[in-house]
């Protein structure tokens, strides 16, 4: 295999220029206050509540403590709903948060749980569903709040794909009892770790404060558990430098997903997922369909694409329903099963560029049979 060109990754890094890197860690070090609710979480907490326009955020180590905390914090218990077709920390921090998820299916053009798909596996035990904004496509937020008052059941959201996304015209960030964000390295605002909990609910916020951090702190109110979850001043400098090019890098996001689009849809048994038409969006990801008639399999794309250096990936392969410990139910989810085996996400984000985007695509060509 010649290879002529540098791998193109999913998951481009957004770089923030070095000297405002050294400017915002200088004032670290001078301050010598690196962690424990400084200045620079206070800072991020204060502009990602403006951004999102909700009254509390509350900025933790990752995307997965951020559930975590959440899920404690909110009192849920027993079964909470969750999809099957979604990243495996969605369960995972449920199940650390001492609860047992129950996969739902997913809509097939959406790739999001609908009140339909969750209808059927309420029961007496169940306490919560949590929604994912898949590829930073909002849930169907109004349905699923239905269904959840219906129940009375408590309804949250990991919108780990969807900072600066949206339902109709209202931000990701206040839907629910509480959402949670990740910031880490790959998403489009970055802490290189981190993430937060958002919601409107001032007592709430206050009890997801209280558990995420240890012990002995003004304001604290009583609650089950406790744990080390806080973001350090560093992880912060990085948010704050990430979330001033923010708008930046959503035009830059923008220009790469039309340009996919535009030569993706000419190429018959590809279906790009076009997750950004149906409110606004961060452009995070291009994620393609492969579809019978292509000619070859996700598997067999994917290869093909690695072999030529375009490091091309599943999502999610084989699926969280089919890996420990979630394999031991035979869950009904037909639509995440075929999704998982028709999925591809594209090299995306900071460092692709026009040039990169016409390789991909010609590699795309060239493999149909
Ligand atoms: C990235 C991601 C997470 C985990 O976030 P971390 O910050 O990496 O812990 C959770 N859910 C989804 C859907 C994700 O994409």
């Amino acid at each position: 295999m010649v290879r002529n060109a540098p791998p193109l990754y999913v998951g481009q890094l957004n770089t923030p220029d070095s000297d405002r890197v050294t400017t915002a860690f200088d004032g670290i070090l001078q301050r010598r206050y690196y962690t424990n609710h400084g200045p620079l979480v206070a800072e991020l907490e204060a502009r990602l509540a403006e951004r999102l326009g909700v009254r509390n955020v509350i900025c933790v180590t990752n995307g997965t403590v951020a559930l975590m905390v959440a899920a404690k914090a909110s009192n849920l218990s027993g079964k909470v709903i969750l999809p099957a077709y979604t990243f495996p920390a969605t369960a995972q921090a449920l199940t650390f948060a001492g609860l047992e998820p129950v996969l739902a299916d997913v809509d097939p053009r959406t790739h999001n749980l609908t009140a339909a798909t969750v209808a059927p596996l309420i029961d007496a035990d169940v306490s919560a569903i949590v929604g994912v904004h898949m590829w930073g496509r909002a849930c169907d937020v109004d349905a699923l709040a239905g269904i959840a008052g219906e129940h009375t059941l408590s309804l949250a959201f990991d919108a780990a794909h969807g900072f600066g996304c949206g339902y109709m015209d209202r931000s990701v960030g206040g839907f629910g009892r509480f959402e949670t964000f990740s910031f880490h390295a790959t998403k489009i605002l970055n802490c290189a770790e981190g993430g937060c909990v958002s919601t409107n609910d001032d007592d709430l916020a206050q009890a997801i404060r209280t558990v995420a951090n240890f012990h002995d702190r003004p304001g604290d109110v009583s609650v089950s558990l406790r744990i080390n979850g806080k973001m350090s001043e560093a992880q912060a400098a990085m948010g704050l430098l990430s979330l001033e090019d923010f708008d930046a890098n959503v035009a830059a996001n923008r220009d790469r997903y039309l340009a996919y689009r535009a030569a993706i849809r000419d190429i018959d048994g590809l279906t790009f997922v076009d997750h950004a038409s149906d409110g606004p969006s961060n452009y995070q990801y291009v994620v393609l369909e492969v579809e019978e008639h292509f000619g070859r399999s996700q598997e067999d794309l994917m290869r093909f694409l690695q072999e030529r250096d375009v490091i091309a990936r599943r999502y999610f392969y084989p699926g969280m329903h089919r890996v420990p410990p979630y394999d031991t139910t035979d869950w009904d989810v037909p639509e995440t099963d075929r999704l998982c085996s028709r999925v591809l996400q594209l090299p995306s984000g900071d460092g692709i560029g026009g040039a990169d985007i016409d390789r991909v695509v010609s590699i795309l060509r060239d493999a149909k049979a």
